[in-house]
């Protein structure tokens, strides 16, 4: 299939079987809106809502967008805007997952932080703030019609073209804006309308279940947090107000019945997917096949059940759903490492590092020499080894210039003549390892050494006694700079 552009990509998501977590004689499906581009359903809201408004012309060429999210409308919203080129602000609360933020901004978007406490509305108010005193365009995911009718026009559309002339006995969805909620459930209505509607939401927050009204104002915008808001798992479900496209789908009573689900149970049913399935998904997912399980129970023999899986599991990492899976081995993992002899971390079995034989060209060394007699504070590197980026970033953060003679770089390649400094190097130290540093001509060491010279205190003294300046900062924590994956190592 031939694309003109990544936004032909959004929608026709797949809707596909589970196999080994359904109950013995209910079909559940899965629609796996993780297959839209940017990796979650709200890829379609986004691409509705821009085109929306470009038709309408509330949206200019080259305007800026700026959206309170909680991250997968902002993520979509950056791709769209990115592929359409508008600059695009997002407010979102501290508590959403980092991932979140460090992708959206890699996509090229501004992300502004607002406090956890504030909620939803808070970050909501901030994007109103910035829309109105800097003149940007407002998506406005909770109350643009333009967000469930997308839903009615292609996600609804998908699936009960995917079942044709068989029976769907329930559709089973969480709701952040409702806009899954009531573009799907008005098309059932319309053309489905045995299927039964079933709106899960968190135990601890469930607003619709509480039965307690949203205060709202003339407009039926929300004017305060819902009492029955508490914090909650499943991120993009249920914000602290029960929005106007909600509130629609109640009041057309599109919900047959509501279903209470527990976090610890959402994100079993994420491990469940990943784990029985091969199905990577995030938690709001995992609580609507948790709601979809107890929707089985009771479904009739053969029965064909719709889950809504909203978003991918890349973007939860850092949260409690990874919260058990570590970065070391296991005990299990340990034992299978210590079965065979060889490529393990008790000490003696692993194997030491092959050295080339050292022979040195007298120019090499001579090189090797005036570098280290001439520049202050020089490192022997290799372009991109991360023990290297260790001392550049350390280097960079006291504010000290070096020179890095990166010997595996294009520039060194000409003649062999990195390896050659490499072998000058390792007769006149007599190391073999990569980085080396000098500070005055003075042989430091490697990474560790440096390092610990930093936190000891003796490179400093090394930088005084030549007349090298750097920054004094006592917060520096030059470990940090060391590759994540040796953090563990250190951090004891
Ligand atoms: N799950 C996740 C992960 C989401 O980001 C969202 C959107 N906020 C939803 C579920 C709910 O979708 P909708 O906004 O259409 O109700």
């Amino acid at each position: 299939m031939k694309y003109q552009n990544i936004l032909e990509t959004v929608g026709n998501t797949p809707m596909v079987k589970l196999n080994r977590v359904a109950p013995p004689g209910v079909n559940l499906w899965c629609k796996l809106e993780s297959h839209n581009p940017m990796g979650s359903v709200k890829d379609r809201i986004a691409l509705a809502i821009i085109e929306d408004a470009e038709r309408r012309g509330t949206l200019q060429p080259g305007q800026t967008v700026v959206e309170a999210t909680s991250g997968n409308t902002g993520i979509g919203l950056a791709m769209v805007c990115a592929a359409k080129g508008y600059p695009l602000v997002v407010t979102m609360a501290e508590s959403f997952s980092i991932e979140r933020r460090k992708l959206l901004r890699f996509l090229g978007a501004r992300v502004v932080l607002t406090p956890a406490s504030e909620k939803g509305t808070g970050m909501k108010k901030k994007a109103e703030e910035l829309a109105e005193k800097h003149g940007y365009f407002m998506p406005l995911q909770f109350e643009n019609p333009a967000n469930p009718d997308v839903h009615y026009r292609t996600t609804a559309r998908e699936i009960l073209d995917d079942f044709g002339d068989t029976p769907i006995h329930a559709w089973v969805s969480g709701f952040g804006t409702g806009g899954t909620l009531q573009g799907v459930s008005r098309a059932m209505r319309e053309e489905s309308p045995a299927t039964r509607i079933v709106v899960a939401e968190p135990d601890n927050a469930a607003l619709l279940g509480s039965g307690v009204p949203q205060a709202v104002d003339e407009n039926g915008i929300p004017t305060s947090s819902h009492p029955h808001f508490r914090p909650h798992l499943m991120q993009g479900w249920t914000p602290d107000f029960i929005s106007r496209i909600t509130q629609h789908a109640i009041d057309a009573d599109f919900i047959d019945e509501l279903l209470p689900v527990n976090g610890a149970d959402a994100m079993a049913a994420s491990r469940q997917l990943a784990q029985q399935e091969g199905i990577f998904v995030g938690v709001s997912a995992g609580a609507t096949l948790a709601a979809a399980l107890e929707v089985a129970k009771q479904a009739p023999e053969g029965a064909n059940i719709v889950v809504m899986l909203p978003d991918t599991g890349e973007r939860y990492l850092s949260t409690p759903l990874f919260g058990e899976i570590s970065e070391e081995m296991n005990e299990e993992e340990l034992a299978l490492s210590t079965s065979t002899p060889g490529y393990r971390f008790d000490s003696e079995t692993v194997a030491a590092p092959t050295v080339a034989p050292v022979s040195s060209s007298a120019d090499a060394t001579a090189f090797v020499e005036k570098v280290v007699t001439e520049e202050p504070v020089v490192m022997f590197a290799l372009e991109w080894c991360e023990f290297c980026w260790t001392l550049r970033k350390l280097f960079d953060a006291l504010d000290v210039p070096f020179r890095s003679v990166d010997i595996d770089s294009v520039e060194y390649q000409d003649d062999n003549w990195g390896v050659k400094v490499r072998q000058a190097l390792h007769q006149r130290i007599d190391i073999p390892t990569i980085p080396q540093v000098f500070v005055g001509g003075q042989h430091l060491g490697g990474c560790t050494e440096v390092i610990k010279a930093y936190h000891d205190g003796s490179l400093l003294k090394y930088f005084d006694a030549c007349g090298i300046h750097y920054r004094r900062d006592d917060s520096i924590n030059a470990w940090s700079f060391m590759p994540q994956w040796l953090h563990s190592r250190y951090s004891a």
